[in-house]
């Protein structure tokens, strides 16, 4: 089953996704919610509360050591920022997963969201982008694959079992990479 992490943010269009693919999804709130899900996705939604909140509950800790035994984690936009293990210019809580350094609202205050045609590395065809005061990658260490990018910048990447993409593949109606992790 897959776990959509639903402390905050738009954790219920992941939900209708992976339903749109013929996956139970389930909210996950706390630490035996987690327990019973085989994978999950970090929603987008707001950073540092998010951060506060997983802190605060002991669910952050128990997420890497979910991580470290394999089980695949999908972070979109503020889900990747959570998985960075560097954010710019910010001293906030990451859960550290991905050694990637992201850089919050890249695309700046005026250009607050957009969408845009994205090649994703693995899809035979290319998804409908939608960025919302989206993150890029602006630095990445040697395990990290980047998977997609953007004028030139990176929007999505893969290690291993981790998946981060700047984007929001839940409010479109292509299911494609919600298809991709449901199998990974
Ligand atoms: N800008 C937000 C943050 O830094 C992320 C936005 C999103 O998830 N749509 O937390």
């Amino acid at each position: 089953m897959i776990g959509v992490l639903a402390i905050q943010g738009d954790f219920e269009k992941h939900i209708e996704s992976c339903t749109r693919v013929g996956e139970e999804a389930l909210p996950v709130r706390t630490i035996e919610d987690l327990n019973r899900v085989d994978r999950l996705i970090i929603p987008g939604g707001e950073s540092t509360t998010v951060g506060l909140l997983l802190q605060r509950f002991g669910l952050g800790d128990e997420i890497i050591a979910r991580a470290s035994d394999g089980m695949p984690i999908w972070g979109t936009c503020m889900g990747m920022i959570m998985m960075a293990k560097r954010i710019e210019g910010h001293e906030q809580y990451s859960l550290g997963l991905l050694d990637i350094t992201v850089r919050r609202n890249a695309f700046g205050a005026q250009v607050h969201s957009f969408e845009d045609e994205i090649s994703v590395d693995f899809l035979s065809s290319p998804v409908t982008g939608v960025f919302i005061r989206a993150p890029i990658v602006s630095e990445f260490g040697p395990a990290v694959q980047p998977i997609a990018s953007y004028n030139g910048a990176v929007v999505g990447v893969r290690s291993g079992n981790l998946l981060g993409t700047s984007f929001h593949p839940e409010l479109t109606a292509n299911t494609q990479i919600h298809e991709w992790f449901r199998d990974l």
